[in-house]
């Protein structure tokens, strides 16, 4: 390609409101740019990179014997009615009405579209396993698009999805499926680590995360370097505190183990509270009151949750625990439900349903009172016979490993993949149903597999770059070699770099000719921004028949006779 006809406009200046590094890179690059909230256009140069990761991740799941299909981005309301999903999803999912007023959903998976199609075309256990996939478009109203292509609106995915007769059976195309993402992340030059995830809105029980490591991800696991454990901070299982409970090992101010209700004007949150009394955090709890809805096992309505005052609250194990979507309670429902308003609310007294994080098993705690401006002493949930208790807060870094003697530490990730034991979920009320070897109709066991496409790209440029720009893995660079011809006037150099520029490109290499009548200077930028992995500079020594040959990634500078050109390409490009 000549960059004299090549749509790549670069710029100086990062996007306004960009904060991660893949974000303003993408755009600097000329590799996309934003339509709307989460929208993108992908440039030329981009999408070469989406691309060559679609090209990788094609080859390793027909490597396992995925079958490549395609399905539409438009679907009937009727499939997801069917599966339930129409009203369990909120408003994530985009819903239209075609001409004749009937309903329509743009895709944001394809579990549906899958099952309507194994229900009709798969009958028998002799057909099975079966698994298929597609790279495609998948739209989602996500709540707050950000962070350039890391969270749109509308992005590309390949999903794949395996049909077999048993549960037995699933593991093997799940274990199928672990061992072809960690070739396809590993050649995307990618470093992942696979964690414990949540099954969230798609169902099932087992499921894991691809997560990358990169400051600007939005999502924290924890590992154990000790066991392996690692998990989503937001799932993971919370340990066993290796401290005992601030009641019984602290020479505080006041005895917290003795009822006693204190004053505590004007003092409503933990941190304003625990400064008054002088106590740690710890010694408190924290008392939440949230609004179940309906339609799930606990009864729709207000729910008390208490956690201990330090502790965060993990969503997902509290809807988890709840077996019903929930949102926190508006002031004035905590107030009809517990007739104080919140900063004073504690569990003694309390007529609402009690979840309990598993920690406030023991100690004594001090909690709201339940009076405006007062807090009591000597709370413990032992006197509190309809508390229930679950594992309900978010882990830390700081906590000890829940599998074994060891230390957690924490990273922040960009989810790049998540795979999913879906079971029975939709087969079994969309009708897909099979004949096993006794001639008994049963529901086919699946599984579901996402990886997104441009958060491959974007997790490769938050890991691979410096401060003049990108250095792309050589499998998912734009171009192999970037020629930068240094004065496209000389006629020497001009006629060395389209000789070159035809020989490279005879060998199988993908070059960037970089022909533009403009300043050297901005040439050599543009060529560390673009950050393809080899550039070729034609200069001065031209006339000696010499090449420069710089490397992205090191940096170092040689002087290459033409003739040496290509092996030495084919070194820095590892092709030899
Ligand atoms: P997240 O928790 O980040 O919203 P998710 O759990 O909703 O992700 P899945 O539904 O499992 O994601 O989708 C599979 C893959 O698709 C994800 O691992 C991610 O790589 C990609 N993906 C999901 N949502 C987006 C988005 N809004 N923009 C870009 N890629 C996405
Ligand atoms: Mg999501």
């Amino acid at each position: 390609m000549r960059a004299t006809q090549l749509l790549l406009p670069t710029v100086k200046e990062d996007p306004a409101g960009a904060e991660s590094i893949s974000h303003k890179l993408m755009v600097r690059a000329g590799l996309v740019r934003q339509l709307a909230a989460g929208i993108y256009v992908y440039l030329p140069a981009g999408w070469r990179v989406m691309q060559k990761i679609a090209a990788i991740i094609r080859e390793e799941m027909n490597g396992i014997g995925c079958q490549e299909i395609l399905m539409p981005v438009l679907n009937p309301a009727e499939i997801w009615q069917q599966s339930g999903r129409w009203s369990a999803i909120g408003d994530e999912l985009f819903r239209l009405k075609d001409r004749k007023g009937t309903d329509m959903a743009l895709a944001m998976t394809h579990e549906e579209v899958v099952t309507w199609l194994a229900a009709r075309e798969v009958h028998s256990y002799k057909q099975l396993p079966q698994l298929w996939y597609h790279i495609q478009t998948k739209e989602r109203d996500e709540a707050r698009p950000k962070s350039g292509v890391l969270r749109t609106r509308e992005f590309i995915m390949k999903d794949s999805y395996s049909l077999d007769a048993s549960h037995e059976a699933l593991q093997e195309s799940y274990a199928r499926h672990i061992g072809a993402y960690d070739r396809i992340f590993a050649r995307c030059g990618v470093d992942c680590m696979m964690v414990e995830g949540d099954s969230g809105m798609m169902g099932g029980s087992v499921s894991h995360e691809y997560m990358a490591y990169a400051e600007a991800g939005e999502d924290e696991i924890v590992v154990c370097a000790e066991c392996g454990y690692a998990a989503n901070v937001e799932t993971a299982l919370a340990g066993p505190d290796r401290l005992a409970p601030a009641s019984e090992t602290q020479a505080a101010p006041i005895d917290i183990t003795v009822d006693e209700v204190l004053p505590t004007p004007e003092a409503k949150t933990i941190e304003q509270v625990a400064a008054l009394l002088g106590l740690p955090a710890r010694a408190f709890i924290k008392a939440l009151v949230v609004t179940v809805e309906a339609g799930g096992e606990t009864p729709a309505g207000a729910a008390m949750v208490l956690l201990r005052g330090d502790h965060d609250l993990s969503e997902l194990k509290l809807r988890t625990a709840l077996g019903a979507p929930f949102r926190m309670a508006t002031p004035d429902e905590v107030l009809a439900a517990q007739g104080i308003e919140p900063g004073y609310v504690g569990p003694l007294p309390t007529s609402l349903p009690v979840f309990a994080d598993e920690v406030l098993r023991r100690g004594h705690y001090v909690a709201g009172a339940n009076q405006p401006g007062h807090h009591r002493s000597g709370v413990s949930l032992a006197m509190m016979p309809q508390a229930a208790f679950f594992d309900l807060r978010t882990a830390r870094a700081t906590d000890p490993c829940p599998k074994c003697d060891g230390d957690l530490t924490g990273a922040r990730v960009i989810e790049v993949g998540n795979i999913f034991q879906l079971g029975t979920k939709y087969s079994q009320p969309m009708g897909a149903l099979f004949l096993d070897e006794a001639g008994k109709e049963q529901p086919i066991v699946m599984g579901s597999y996402g990886i997104g496409l441009a958060r491959i790209a974007a997790a490769a440029i938050e890991q691979h770059h410096d401060a003049a720009g990108i250095v792309w893995p050589t499998s998912l660079a734009p171009f192999d070699v970037h020629l930068v011809l240094v004065r496209a006037s000389d006629e020497v150099q001009a006629a060395l770099a389209e000789q070159l520029y035809a020989e490279l490109a005879a060998s199988g290499f993908e070059v960037l000719f970089d022909d533009r009548d403009i300043s050297p200077g901005i040439k050599f930028k543009d060529a560390d921004l673009i950050g393809c992995p080899a550039q070729v500079v034609v200069g001065k020594r031209a006339t000696e028949g010499l090449v420069e040959l710089k490397p992205r990634a090191s940096g170092e500078r040689r002087d290459v006779a033409t003739a040496d050109i290509i092996m030495a390409l084919g070194e820095v490009l590892d092709r030899t």
